[in-house]
């Protein structure tokens, strides 16, 4: 007769950061890359990293094509996000510059242009860019909006 253990072994997994090729065994060692109006979405993360992270390293989470062991989805910081000079956007700095987004919005007629003024990272160069919200963006907007307001509409009546 065998005995099941209490726990699973710990199994260790890749951490999510690009490039780094740490494990981590510590099921408390994630990091939660989804946005804050969405279900958590927990990728594995090593000593190393989590730590750089708790000390406010600046980062960002980007779809990869993923692998074995090696969650879908990476996460970009030091020298990584420096190199790629990506903005990083506040809450203020965030607008319409033109038309608007509702879920209703029709894809087939409208577009709008989303205005993001940020800072480059790894410098304090500012920097504005004009994204232009296509059909196929609104389409893609309008059901992630529809998720977020049955989930929205699910935690109300609980
Ligand atoms: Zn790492």
């Amino acid at each position: 007769m065998t005995t099941m253990p209490d726990r699973p072994a710990a199994v260790a997994r890749t951490c999510a950061v690009l490039g780094c090729k740490a494990t981590s065994t510590d099921p408390a060692h994630v990091v939660n890359v989804a946005p804050a109006a969405t279900l958590p979405y927990r990728v594995p993360i090593c000593t190393a990293h989590r730590s750089s992270l708790d000390e406010g390293a600046e980062w960002f989470a980007e779809e990869t094509s993923g692998e074995r062991g090696r969650p879908g989805v990476g996460i970009v910081t030091g020298d990584e996000l420096v190199a790629r000079r990506l903005v990083v956007a506040g809450e203020d700095e965030v607008g319409w510059q033109r038309g608007g987004f509702t879920p209703r919005l029709d894809p087939d007629r409208n577009f709008g242009v989303l205005h993001v003024e940020g800072r480059v990272y790894g410098c304090d160069d500012r920097a504005c860019l004009d994204l232009v919200l296509t059909p196929d963006v609104v389409r893609t907007l309008r059901s992630v909006v529809r998720l977020y307001d049955a989930q929205l509409q699910d935690a109300q009546q609980q």
